[in-house]
């Protein structure tokens, strides 16, 4: 046989393993996916009877449990256990995403409230996170400039020059840190921020701690990105702290990210400085990302400290004008990170929205300039109002150390925070139920974001529906 004759035979043995392997691979695909189909089955039948004893969709223990499981099969069958528990991230997202049902949240109760309010109802609004004050002079002005200064244009995808060194000068005054321009991403609200954040630092299968109860935004915007949440669940008894030694606990290889949001929003809690340096000691030690989120950082009540002040190379700050200045609706805020991270984020909102506003972005620059101190005073003194009544009232809650909430658990005989705050909107008042913020069924949320005399009626209204329950 000549050689070249050779050679082609091989190479056509070569092609036919090829083909039988691939075979194989398909054969297996599809019994994986035949697999696939029966869990999503078996996913659902447990997400409808959950919803039948209102039962959260997600169960650390049980998770962890089977996460214990597959580690040690990969161990023994020589399976890398981080693919083996990624793969195992997919699945248990998928199957909260079968289970979710359409949890009843602050958001949700406000639309409501909206509607009945169209029908000529007359609501009091202390389920919505909006100050109810005007936004500093200041922007009034500076829009009616927008047209003169010529801000009326496309622009780089980080912000505006200009802004972003005001941004930075602001922020190092502020927090006495050194922070420059390249650290700086202007963006639509600190929301996107987190988004920016959380959908490009991570990978899908990556894991991502949530501290609840928290602003539901963090878990969707993982879930979104195919990231799976690890929850720790603080406590009322426990004055919101989490655990150290459980947050060590669920680190893994997949771990890359711990979320924090303190002042807090729905307890209000500001972290002891010594549990917060062990968390982001724990965080340096073990390379995690920390994307805290301090929006609530003018309304501290008590001592806090900026994530800034760590240095941590990791680390992701979000923003935002709208609670400190009341602008809700311009939806302006911005992330500080290190140049790399930021630069990752950038790339993200240049896809989605190619800049945020120009005109936004001077006013909100003006703004900078506003002294905002008497909204905090506001918020603090009707706090201070809402703590005592709703002590009289017996709901047990810790007093906001900031934020613009209070909450409160109600000890009543199988409460449900989402029959409550629907059954009060029918006597005029809205309040966010606990569900919203994680398993905190026996909780409501009762924001400080109208005048003294609406929230004075407001638990006024509480107290008669408690007492009528
Ligand atoms: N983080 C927290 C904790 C919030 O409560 C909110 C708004 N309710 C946001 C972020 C989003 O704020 P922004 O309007 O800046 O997007």
């Amino acid at each position: 046989m000549h050689s070249s004759q050779a050679q082609s035979n091989q190479v056509y043995k070569k092609m036919s393993d090829i083909n039988n392997l691939r075979n194989k691979m398909d054969l297996v695909t599809l019994e994986m996916i035949k697999l696939l189909k029966t869990r999503t089955d078996i996913a659902k039948e447990i997400g409808e009877v959950k919803k039948n004893i209102g039962k959260g969709v997600t169960d650390e223990e049980r998770e962890d449990n089977l996460r214990g499981k597959i580690i040690q099969v990969s161990k023994e069958i020589g399976l890398n256990e981080t693919l083996a528990s990624k793969f195992l991230n997919f699945l248990l997202n998928e199957s909260i995403k079968v289970q979710s049902t359409n949890k009843q949240t602050h958001l949700s109760i406000f639309l409501k409230a909206k509607s009945l309010e169209q029908k000529g109802e007359k609501i009091i609004h202390m389920e919505v996170g909006e100050p109810d004050f005007l936004p500093p002079k200041i922007v009034e002005k500076s829009l009616s400039e927008v047209f003169e200064k010529g801000f009326i244009k496309y622009g780089q995808a980080k912000g505006i020059p200009m802004f972003r060194e005001a941004l930075a000068e602001f922020v190092s005054k502020k927090f006495d840190v050194k922070i420059t321009n390249e650290n700086i991403l202007v963006s639509p609200g600190a929301r996107f921020s987190i988004f920016s954040a959380i959908s490009t630092l991570l990978n899908p299968g990556d894991e991502m701690i949530v501290i609840e109860p928290a602003w539901p935004a963090y878990k969707d915007c993982a879930l979104n990105a195919g990231i799976k949440v690890r929850t720790i669940n603080t406590t009322l008894e426990g004055k919101w702290e989490p655990s150290i030694e459980q947050m060590k606990n669920m680190i893994n290889s997949n771990t890359k990210m711990i979320v924090l949001n303190y002042p807090n929003n729905p307890t209000g809690k500001i972290l002891p400085e010594k549990l917060q340096d062990s968390i982001i000691e724990l965080a340096k030690e073990k390379q995690l990302y920390v994307l805290s989120d301090e929006i609530y950082s003018q309304y501290a009540k008590t001592n806090w400290k900026s994530i800034l002040s760590y240095n941590y190379e990791k680390s992701i700050v979000t923003q935002s004008f709208s609670k400190s200045h009341a602008m809700t609706g311009f939806r302006i805020g911005y992330g500080i990170a290190s140049k790399h991270i930021i630069e990752k984020m950038a790339k993200l909102e240049a896809l989605c929205l190619t800049n945020v506003s120009e005109p936004i972005q001077y006013v909100a620059m003006k703004a900078l300039q506003a002294d905002t101190t008497n909204n905090s005073k506001i918020v603090q003194k009707r706090l201070d109002m809402l703590s005592e009544k709703a002590k009289e009232l017996g709901l047990e809650f810790i007093i906001p150390d900031g934020a613009m909430y209070i909450f409160a658990k109600i000890n009543q005989e199988g409460f449900n925070g989402v029959e409550f705050a629907n059954s009060a909107l029918e006597k005029g008042l809205a309040v966010a139920p606990g569900e919203g913020f994680g398993n905190y069924t026996n909780f409501i949320r009762i924001s400080a974001c109208q005048d003294e005399k609406a929230l004075m009626e407001g638990m006024h209204i509480l107290g008669n529906i408690m007492r009528d329950n």
